[in-house]
């Protein structure tokens, strides 16, 4: 089976917003919208999200 090559991704909120293409490191997915995100941007929404709505259940405390 084929593997999907996703070291290539930009960041979606680096492209937004600064128009720079920054590597992707993890990806947000909320319902059918999937965002690639840098280290930075994907610590940033990860917070802002746990503040909004609490650590999700099935993650363990890191
Ligand atoms: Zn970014």
């Amino acid at each position: 089976m084929a593997q999907r090559v996703e070291t290539m991704l930009d960041c979606d909120a680096c492209l937004k917003k600064e128009g720079t293409e920054v590597d992707a490191v993890m990806k947000m997915t909320i319902g059918p919208d999937e965002y690639d995100l840098c280290e930075m941007h994907g610590k940033k929404f990860r917070a802002l999200l746990a503040e909004a709505l609490g650590t999700p259940a099935h993650t363990l405390a890191a």
